[in-house]
């Protein structure tokens, strides 16, 4: 199938059951993403700035933009004028960097929390404990340019649908609980990002409103980049 029946197949399948669709164009040339945008796709997923910055310059500009990768605090500055949402944030340090950027460039930028729950300890992510200690922190309160709309986790690479399931059902069940804490008057606070190829039908079971898929839309990548 072309990239754009993919995408008009998956987005029929997510549009009914309100799941938002993120296609991750990692590693993939502009004329991918363009043939998804001319069949509706809007919301893309790069993992590396330099990559979002280059296809973003090529790229119709109603694009939002989400960082999916692991980001260095010294290059937020580069995304800053125009990502849409950065998935990846994992340590308070981060989150004043992006919140500095985004006040110089007059934006509230949206971030989730991205949360470590697999069994491997190659993945990025901020535990339970340390998610908790940074909502409660001054540091977090004084920061008025980025606004934290819910979490992101990626399970286990594994075949084992269980554990997958498990992992997924652990961090739907957290971030529940964070929402009635520390959330509990912000309704944009509602987004989490569950799922990728291999396993977002499981994440939209376990509770997944924002689904995260490359190879599913664009074919397989050469190189190995998660
Ligand atoms: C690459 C990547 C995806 C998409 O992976 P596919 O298996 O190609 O769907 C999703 N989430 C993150 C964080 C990624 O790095």
């Amino acid at each position: 199938m072309s990239i754009a029946d993919n995408i008009k197949s998956l987005k029929k399948e997510t549009d009914e059951i309100k799941v938002k669709l993120l296609a991750v164009s990692k590693t993939k040339p502009a004329e991918d993403l363009q043939q998804a945008y001319d069949a509706g796709q809007r919301l893309f997923g790069e993992n590396t700035v330099q990559e979002m910055v280059e296809k973003q310059e090529q790229l119709p500009k109603d694009i939002e933009w989400h960082l999916i990768g692991h980001l260095q605090s010294n290059k937020v500055k580069y995304i800053a004028p125009f990502v849409s949402m950065i998935q990846s944030v994992d340590s308070i340090k981060l989150l004043k960097k992006i919140n500095k950027h985004a006040e110089k460039n007059k934006r509230v930028i949206d971030c989730l929390l991205q949360i470590y729950i697999a069994d491997e300890e190659s993945k990025f992510g901020l535990g339970f404990d340390e998610v908790i200690e940074l909502l409660r922190s001054e540091e977090f309160a004084d920061l008025k340019n980025i606004r934290i709309r819910g979490m992101m986790g990626i399970a286990t690479n594994t075949d084992s649908e269980k554990q997958i399931k498990d992992e997924y059902y652990e961090l739907k069940t957290f971030f529940d609980g964070m929402k009635v804490s520390f959330f509990r008057k912000e309704e944009s606070f509602d987004t989490l990002s569950m799922g990728m190829s291999s396993d977002y039908k499981v994440a939209i079971e376990q509770g997944s409103n924002l689904v995260r898929l490359g190879s599913t839309i664009f074919g397989g990548r050469v190189k190995k980049t998660v």
